[in-house]
């Protein structure tokens, strides 16, 4: 069966006290994820507005105590044990990647990215994501060899609004065989529909969104970007597929060029749309699933209400797992194509 757009509209309807107490109706609606059935809301549309929030005091308090930049991170940071890195940390380019001082799995690392302590979301370099990326997955290598390894986990939580809890660029990466409720959720729903329809979910999804033209970004020779249709950010995330590609360990150098290009551009384009911080998360499986294709999601994260420091995540989302757009997938992904040349 081909894949399902699933999309309920709904009307609330008051008495609105901005206009006399007229009767008004107000427009919401429910999508389900096509693959896994997780349903995710457009609301809250109107009297949204993305307001700037000014970092600059934070980033230069911050500066002093940095534990990454350059003349504390080999100091204070941890070594590796002889026995996974001989040299204790690995270092390519302006990356560095050590143990994570505060573990989430057996083998849980943080790469400092960059030099500097402060990096536009514009303003990373191709060169600077290949060596983050790239040591990153020297780390995954490394550790590949080591049991209870199947899953590589790297995501990257840019500035407070995402969670990140350092100003300075970096990635955490965790390489484990508890993969996160959503992969697990993926991997399962994969294996579904491909024993069901004989072929993968995932090069069913780009054929209909190239077809649906709606939310599709950009086709490159390794990746195909989209916006998705139901999102877990207010303003829509980015879908980057690889087809055919199950693990992050399977990438060509090519294919990981194209990823770090489409990146910097689409990192510039929502820059524009006033996105000041985001989640970037891959989903990588084993080499053995010829039914899942490795994707990363990009979820760009704003405050809700920066005066009161209210965050994106409510109830709603943390504790009903209900996310909800303010942005459609459809018009974010209007406003992104432009940027978008691999
Ligand atoms: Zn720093």
């Amino acid at each position: 069966m081909p894949i399902q757009w699933e999309r309920y509209p709904k009307v609330a309807r008051f008495l609105d006290p901005r206009h006399d107490h007229a009767p008004a109706e107000i427009a919401c609606e429910v999508r389900r994820d096509p693959l896994t059935g997780r349903s995710g809301r457009v609301a809250h549309v109107l009297g949204f507005h993305l307001a700037p929030v000014d970092f600059g005091p934070m980033i230069e308090e911050t500066r002093s105590g940095c534990p990454f930049c350059p003349d504390r991170v080999l100091q204070v940071t941890p070594l590796f044990p002889e026995s996974v890195v001989a040299t204790g940390r690995i270092r390519r380019g302006e990356a560095v990647v050590f143990p994570n001082l505060a573990p989430y799995d057996e083998h849980s690392a943080v790469v400092a990215m960059t030099t500097e302590h402060y990096v536009p979301i514009e303003g990373f370099s191709v060169a600077q994501l290949s060596d983050a990326f790239g040591a990153a997955l020297e780390f995954f290598h490394i550790v590949s060899r080591q049991p209870r390894t199947p899953y590589a986990l790297a995501f990257w939580n840019y500035l407070p609004a995402s969670g990140g809890t350092q100003i300075h660029p970096h990635l955490q990466i965790a390489a484990t065989d508890t993969p996160g409720n959503t992969l697990e959720q993926e991997l399962q729903a994969s294996r579904r529909y491909a024993d069901a329809e004989g072929h993968s979910f995932w090069s069913e999804l780009i054929q209909a969104e190239r077809r649906a033209g709606e939310r599709f970004l950009a086709h490159g020779s390794h990746t195909a970007w989209m916006t998705d249709f139901v999102s877990q950010s207010l303003l829509a995330d980015i879908l980057v597929i690889f087809p055919e590609r199950r693990s992050l360990l399977e990438l060509s150098q090519e294919a990981l060029d194209e990823f770090y290009r489409g990146l910097t551009q689409v990192l510039a384009g929502l820059r524009s749309t006033g996105v000041y911080s985001f989640n970037l998360a891959w989903y990588s499986a084993t080499p053995d699933r010829d039914d899942f294709w490795l994707h990363a999601r990009l979820s760009p994260r704003v405050y809700m209400a920066p005066r009161v420091w209210g965050t994106d995540v409510s109830a709603l989302q943390m504790l009903y797992r209900e996310h909800f757009m303010v942005q459609t997938p459809e018009d974010a992904a209007q406003a992104l194509r432009p940027s978008l040349h691999l």
